[in-house]
């Protein structure tokens, strides 16, 4: 009898991925694509023009690997955050900084709180790595229910504020008890920080079991380049870079987010501040429809109607693109849509008349 054939067998996978599925999202051309929360600005001009700068060295950059933990850029994000340079880590997006924090900092095995709901990828980073996810649904205020995090006794907590998808402020009282009482470390995720109040990041360092993440992917509008950053002690920003690896940062998008920050800082401010005007506006207009979208201190609004998916198909077919969220923790079905400027919300406006009365 002969052996059989190597690589003959039936294809063993991992157990605890069955589970999971690959992200996806739907995405068709629309003429309005208000489905990610990215900058409907466009790209900030002094980071466009460094790209251009780099394609016309690309035969011999392109060749050459990045540097190894973008010194440089770091320098620039400690200035703009108010920290040291060796107090961050950047990644490739803010999503690498939270998949390389829960390998670096928690054992397989161990339980990942997070507040609910929440960015989705908490929950999909910590089966990827081997975490138990607990989810701790919000107060009635919207608020994260610190009891119920402290007391999952989990190695790892994620906070995200404002939050992705409710738009919604944790409260600092709230997050102060997390922050003083949870057993393992925090994770406070600021991707919307630019669009809020208050920040956390600036203190991160000194609290020692707190990494605050932000990224260059929504404010700064470089979603296409994908880099994020986090910011903590240096002890844990040393564990992160282990678990992170080298050349996570492309050359090209390290020279952007550079002239990002030495430039475009100004545009971004303007940018945030003309989306709060229109979200504004679109928040008016909205509950004039009768509608009740959830406070928001993002570049989105969430609003709860009755069928999700059928109003995200009935939008698209004026030509814009939202996401669906069906039976959301706390809130039922939900849409999230991304505030552009106020020309291109008013003709979201018009079509979500026209959608609801033929509901
Ligand atoms: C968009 C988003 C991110 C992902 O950011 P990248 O830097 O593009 O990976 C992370 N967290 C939240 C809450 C987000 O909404």
């Amino acid at each position: 009898m002969s052996a059989p054939a190597l690589g003959s067998g039936p294809l063993s996978t991992r157990p605890s991925y069955r589970g999971l599925t690959a992200y996806n999202v739907e995405s068709v051309p629309l003429r309005f694509d208000l489905s990610d929360n990215t900058s409907q600005l466009g790209a900030p001009p002094a980071a466009a023009r460094a790209l251009v700068e780099f394609a016309a060295d690309a035969a011999v950059l392109g060749a050459r690997y990045p540097s190894l933990y973008s010194p440089v850029l770091r320098e620039l994000i400690a200035a703009y955050a108010g920290v040291a340079p060796d107090e961050i880590v950047v990644g490739c997006g803010s999503d690498d900084i939270l998949d390389s924090t829960m390998r670096a900092l928690s054992e397989p095995g161990t339980r990942l709180a997070f507040m609910d709901p929440t960015f989705v990828m908490a929950r999909t980073f910590a089966i990827a790595n081997s975490l138990v996810p607990v989810a701790v649904p919000l107060t009635a205020e919207w608020d994260i229910d610190a009891d119920g995090l402290i007391e999952s006794r989990a190695q790892l907590t994620y906070l995200c504020t404002p939050n992705n998808p409710t738009g919604t402020t944790a409260s600092r009282a709230a997050i102060e008890r997390v922050l003083d009482e949870a057993s393992g470390i925090v994770v406070v995720d600021e991707a919307y920080g630019e669009f809020a109040s208050e920040a956390y990041v600036a203190e991160a360092p000194s609290r020692g079991r707190v990494l605050v993440t932000r990224t260059f992917s929504k404010a700064f509008g470089l979603a296409g380049l994908r880099v994020g950053y986090g910011v903590g002690s240096r002890t844990l920003i040393g564990e992160i870079e282990k678990a992170r690896g080298p050349y996570k940062v492309t050359s090209p998008s390290e020279r952007a987010a550079e002239a990002a920050l030495r430039e475009d800082v100004p545009w971004m401010r303007a940018g945030v501040a003309s989306v709060v005007e229109s979200r504004r506006q679109f928040m008016e207009a909205l509950r004039a429809l009768g509608l009740t979208p959830l406070p928001s201190d993002a570049n989105f609004l969430l609003v709860p109607v009755k069928d999700a998916r059928a109003i995200a198909q009935a939008l698209r077919a004026h030509g814009i693109g939202i996401r669906a969220f069906p039976g959301l923790t706390r809130v039922g079905d939900a849409i999230r849509i991304s505030i552009a400027p106020w020309p291109i919300m008013s003709r979201v406006v018009s079509a979500m008349r026209e959608v609801l009365s033929c509901a």
